[in-house]
């Protein structure tokens, strides 16, 4: 996404707009303007919170994230040993990122600076369960906060979310991992009660192009785009109130509009 992009974005919605959240699926440290992204939020009192597997930071790029005013930043390390860091990271480095997050903690010590808060989260699965203790540990020597999260057989939409074979390889079996993507047949979906996000957020794509949560990511399922029109005009379009009819048979009318959350088992319809 350019700057320009990013600033008519900002411009556009933040009349309404409280947070930002600068990652979907992607690594936002590849985005060159991405401190001047952060800044300009920033400036416009938005909350800034940022994924990144801290691969590229850099003495610049430490410097430039916490210059520029992040409030949060969430440093996705899942191991703390090559072995199984890399088998999900493939590519990555565990000694490098933990080198880079004492790198991070340490400029930030060094700037007196409060922000950003850092986050270590761990993606738990099958392979790297056995080192969360360790992890934790590490996490509290470096005085960031320790966060877990069990992986899921990825979005609500895909065909492979009930592969067995697949669950069976990669998802953690210990009776104390906190399972938030288990499909009930019975329910007919992974969560009790409605979607919430087709009501407080949306995501936004380099190119302005809008879906309703991060689990959308095909262009075809797009509800508009906010380079194109306005907030409040995609906001309540035939899409958003389509998918919201689905939460609110009571209340709202279903517009016949067929949207990806006709076939998103991931909350309870009505
Ligand atoms: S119903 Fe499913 S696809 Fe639609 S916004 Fe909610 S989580 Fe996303």
């Amino acid at each position: 996404m350019s700057l320009d992009d990013f600033r008519t974005i900002i411009d556009k919605t933040k009349r309404t707009l409280t947070n930002v959240i600068l990652h979907n699926q992607g690594e936002p440290t590849l985005n060159d303007k991405i401190f001047d992204m952060i800044s300009y939020a920033r400036s416009n009192r938005i909350r800034t919170i940022m994924s990144t597997n801290l691969t590229l930071f850099g003495e610049e790029v430490c410097e430039g994230i916490i210059k520029s005013g992040l409030d949060t930043l969430i440093a996705s390390v899942d191991g703390v040993t090559e072995e199984t860091y890399q088998k999900y990271r493939i590519g990555g480095h565990f000694e490098a990122v933990y080198r880079n997050l004492e790198r991070l903690v340490e400029m930030k010590r060094r700037l007196r600076r409060r922000s950003p808060h850092i986050v270590w989260s761990f993606l738990i699965f099958k392979h790297n369960v056995h080192e969360v203790e360790e992890a934790a540990r590490l996490a509290m020597d470096l005085g960031v906060e320790f966060f877990i999260q069990s992986a899921g057989l990825g979005g609500t939409i895909h065909p492979w979310q009930g592969d067995e074979k697949l669950k069976g390889e990669w998802l953690s079996t210990e009776e104390w991992v906190p399972r938030y993507f288990d499909y009930d047949p019975a329910r007919g979906s992974i969560c009790k009660g409605p979607c919430d996000w087709l009501w407080n957020s949306l995501v936004v794509f380099w190119d302005g192009t809008v879906s309703p949560c991060c689990f959308v990511d095909e262009e075809r399922f797009s509800f508009g785009n906010i380079l194109e029109d306005e907030l409040c005009d995609i906001w309540n379009n035939e899409q958003y109130r389509a998918a919201r009819s689905l939460f609110r048979r009571k209340w709202e009318q279903d517009t016949g509009e067929a949207v990806i959350c006709n076939a998103c088992r991931m909350f309870e319809k009505e």
